[in-house]
């Protein structure tokens, strides 16, 4: 049985031309890029082409890439690097519905006597705007709130968000891990000042990622020890990764427009299908702005694990909430904060596809979900008979 993968907000297939282009950085051109030797001195050559490449796609200068082992790495890095560097302010602006690479790191500063704001959102996820400018204040030093949501895709008003930063002159960073490829953007154009970036959402391996530094912004190091990435992430360079990450992010660039209007019509005959057939479903999240590849959808009365394990057994994977909660039996922090009621929230599962999707899959996928959906209905305590 072939695997049918519709869960690239957790993780993606590695694209084979990024695969390719990493083969040789293995066993033949294996030097440290930090060697004087002339050996080594190629591969450093293959990381500033690399950072050149993911410059492009962000519309940045390569100098503002810090390269880093993940995404969360890049959150922890900017939230606490800034924090270091500005410690007379003691307040930090975010949302309820950020990743816990982001949220776990503010909620543990509130111990060491930072104030932190979550600031919330509406029905539909979206941010209440209101509540974020209200919080806007002279001890901020840092907003942090993200491009994209992980679990809904809903995608939060970034240019205001940052110009409303900018007029405060507060130090903004937004965690972009879902949002990259998959939303065209400049931040030379942009107020934002910092940004996160993982390799292993954008058709790169796992283990690498980026920190888009703006030119200026203040920030102590997060990682000490040798003088990789200007004295700004210590750690010899994980050479395979970021050319992979470079050539990902070229790929990415290419094809940004037609490859979103491909998965988006993918998607939307999915949740069409699904709304159409199956009573009693919901889509959870703002529809119109939303990332193209995900839909997140609750099956009222059932357990979204269940449906999983049933898609599991047709080879169709998909996500219950963000791979990083499952497993837990918590409904998500992210569909509790737009006050999805509890019954809905236990059912939801989250669709999100890729490139790699195809027309043929999607059709498979409507014809086994409404027979699991009946089933496990026919099961449910919570429908009456
Ligand atoms: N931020 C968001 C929005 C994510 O979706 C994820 C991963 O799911 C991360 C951060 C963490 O990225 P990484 O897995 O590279 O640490």
């Amino acid at each position: 049985m072939d695997t049918i993968y519709f869960d690239n907000n957790a993780t993606t297939k590695v694209a084979e031309e990024v695969a390719d282009r990493m083969k040789p950085f293995f066993c033949d051109l294996y030097g440290n890029p930090s060697s004087m030797h002339t050996f080594g001195g190629q591969i450093a050559a293959k990381i500033r082409r690399a950072r050149e490449q993911v410059a492009e796609l962000l519309g940045s200068l390569p100098e503002e890439i810090i390269f880093t082992s993940c995404g969360t790495e890049s959150d922890n890095a900017a939230i606490r690097g800034v924090l270091t560097a500005v410690p007379q302010k003691r307040k930090i602006i975010t949302s309820r519905v950020e990743h816990p690479a982001v949220l776990t790191v503010c909620r543990e500063l509130e111990n060491h006597g930072y104030t932190v704001v979550e600031v919330g959102v509406d029905k539909d996820g979206r941010l209440n705007m209101d509540e974020f400018e209200e919080a806007l204040d002279d001890d901020t030093a840092l907003i942090t709130i993200m491009w994209a949501n992980n679990e809904t895709g809903v995608v939060f008003p970034i240019g205001r968000i940052a110009e409303l930063a900018a007029e405060k002159e507060i130090v903004f960073h937004t965690d972009a891990v879902q949002a990259i490829g998959k939303i065209p953007l400049n931040l030379s154009k942009s107020n934002i000042d910092l940004l996160s970036l993982s390799g292993h959402k954008l058709h790169a391996p796992k283990g690498v990622g980026i920190l888009y530094v703006r030119k200026g912004t203040r920030m102590a190091p997060f990682m000490l020890g040798g003088h990789q990435e200007g004295g700004r992430r210590a750690g010899t360079e994980n050479v395979a990764s970021i050319v992979g990450l470079g050539q990902a992010c070229e790929l990415a660039g290419k094809n940004i427009e037609q490859e979103n209007n491909k998965v988006k019509l993918l998607r939307d005959k999915l949740e069409k299908a699904i709304l159409k057939t199956c009573p009693d479903c919901r889509v959870n999240g703002d529809r119109e702005n939303r990332l193209p590849n995900t839909t997140n959808i609750s099956f009222e009365y059932i357990e979204g694990e269940a449906i999983l394990l049933m898609l599991d057994k047709h080879g169709i994977c998909a996500s219950s909430g963000s791979a990083c909660t499952s497993g837990s039996l918590e409904p998500s922090h992210v569909l509790r904060a737009m006050g999805v009621p509890f019954t809905a929230a236990h059912g939801s599962i989250r669709f999100s596809l890729s490139r790699y999707n195809t027309e043929k899959e999607i059709d498979y996928a409507i014809e086994k979900i409404l027979p699991i959906v009946n089933r496990l209905r026919e099961l449910s305590p919570f429908v009456s008979k």
